[in-house]
């Protein structure tokens, strides 16, 4: 065994030499370079007769931890290529200055080293690399997290700023309206030109209200008035409350009695209107004159599901995720029309992320199934939303004091 280091040392200065010249002909350090190789050769002679590769780590880890950002973002690996001109120096030299059977043995002997050292180099640079590959992606994070938590807050700022002097034109188009009325002066052309500054201010009213809630939700202060509630009674109001959009536009909305529809179970009821009505009016707005609407659903242990299903233009699968998300409108904007109800009518893009952090906040679900997106041949969407029957925010003794009131059977799902 000692037959190995004793030739290891015989090459070694003629190795060190060759490496350097292959690999540093145009490094500027080749000083450190050299040092370095000297250290491989010195550590490589420790191991070579014990067979204690791990002696080589700390320089191999070394080598790994020096790699530049640009050797980490690259896809191929220097250190492998060093070590692949390390390995066939070494062959070279052993060749040129040993006889045959000598030579056989110190390949032999240097084989398993350099086979150790490949394996551990590039475990070594793959544990930087990942090391510095998931660095970066959570500096990529943070700066996200920074943009969203500032895109939040300009959402905030901006519906608060904008409320003021929305209510200077509502208070001032009110006086106008009354002041005409008492004058006598509020002719059919006149009313008709206050109505429209008052659907105006409505609709805005409406688009800053959801600016509002999506910054609740984004800053998870959305506060909740839990209730016992009943769907079938939510869905009644909206029925009638849609009713005459659904008119107008010659749809049918069928509201189906389903199991579990008519149990008491808690949720905020303003809230989760909302929520409702934000999916039945783009169900509305997304299918065409004379489609079908419908809202079904079923008992679950624990939960109920409610379908709305329309026979409108659908939604492409990779948009089905998408639209969940805040301002996250679908499609050209300039084709969209404006109007709540009108077929593709034009929305700020905040009706399902409302819809989304409310169902949420109840500790529910929401999704989407559709075919795809396709006018002509209208394939629809259906909803789904899955609604815990007690919210996991029923707690302590606003939970003890509504549990009293459910009934000892759904207690027990
Ligand atoms: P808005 O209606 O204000 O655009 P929403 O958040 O309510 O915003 O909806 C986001 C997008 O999802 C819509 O612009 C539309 O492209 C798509 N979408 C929502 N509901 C439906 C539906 N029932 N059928 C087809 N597309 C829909």
């Amino acid at each position: 065994m000692e037959k190995l280091k004793e030739l290891w040392a015989f090459v070694q200065a003629d190795w060190i030499e060759h490496t350097v010249r292959l690999v540093g002909e145009n490094t500027p350090t080749r000083e450190n370079l050299h040092l370095q190789i000297q250290d491989f050769a010195q550590a490589l002679h420790n191991v070579l007769d014990e067979g204690a590769y791990h002696k080589l780590d700390p320089i191999l880890e070394r080598w790994a931890s020096s790699l530049t950002q640009t050797d980490l973002e690259s896809s191929t690996s220097d250190l492998m290529r060093f070590m692949g001109i390390l390995m066939t120096s070494a062959f070279e030299t052993i060749k040129q200055h040993l006889k045959p059977p000598e030579a056989l043995i110190l390949i032999g002997g240097l084989l398993p080293c350099f086979n150790y050292a490949y394996e551990r180099l590039a475990h070594h640079e793959i544990e930087v690399k990942t090391s510095y590959i998931s660095n970066r992606l959570s500096q990529v994070q943070q700066r996200l997290e920074r943009l969203d938590k500032s895109k939040s807050d300009f959402i905030a700022i901006a519906a608060h700023e904008l409320k003021t002097p929305l209510t200077l034109v509502e208070g001032y188009t009110a006086m106008l309206r009354e002041g005409l009325r008492q004058r006598a002066a509020l002719s059919h052309d006149v009313t008709i030109l206050i109505e429209g500054i008052e659907n105006g201010a409505k609709r805005l009213r409406n688009i800053i209200e959801d600016m509002i809630d999506v910054s609740l939700i984004d800053n998870a202060l959305l506060s909740l008035n839990l209730q016992p509630i009943w769907l079938s009674h939510l869905f009644e109001i909206l029925d009638r409350e849609l009713h005459t959009a659904i008119e107008e536009r010659h749809q049918a909305l069928k509201i189906h009695h389903f199991p579990g529809c008519t149990e008491m179970i808690f949720g905020d009821p303003e809230r989760l209107l909302q929520a409702f009505r934000n999916i039945l009016v783009n169900a509305i707005k997304f299918t065409p004159d004379g489609g079908k609407i419908e809202i079904n659903g079923r008992e679950l242990p624990g939960f109920i599901e409610v379908t709305i299903r329309d026979t409108g233009i659908g939604i492409d699968p990779n948009d089905q995720s998408l639209i969940f998300e805040k301002f996250a409108r679908i499609g050209n904007v300039a084709l969209h029309s404006s109007g709540k109800t009108k077929f593709k009518g034009g929305g700020p893009g905040l009706g399902l992320p409302i819809a989304k952090g409310i169902i949420e906040a109840h500790g529910g679900t929401i999704w989407v199934e559709s075919e795809g997106y396709d006018e002509v041949r209208c394939p629809g969407s259906t909803f789904h939303v899955l609604l815990p029957k007690h919210p996991p925010l029923l707690e302590g003794r606003a939970a003890d004091f509504l549990a009293a009131l459910t009934p000892t059977q759904s207690l027990s799902e």
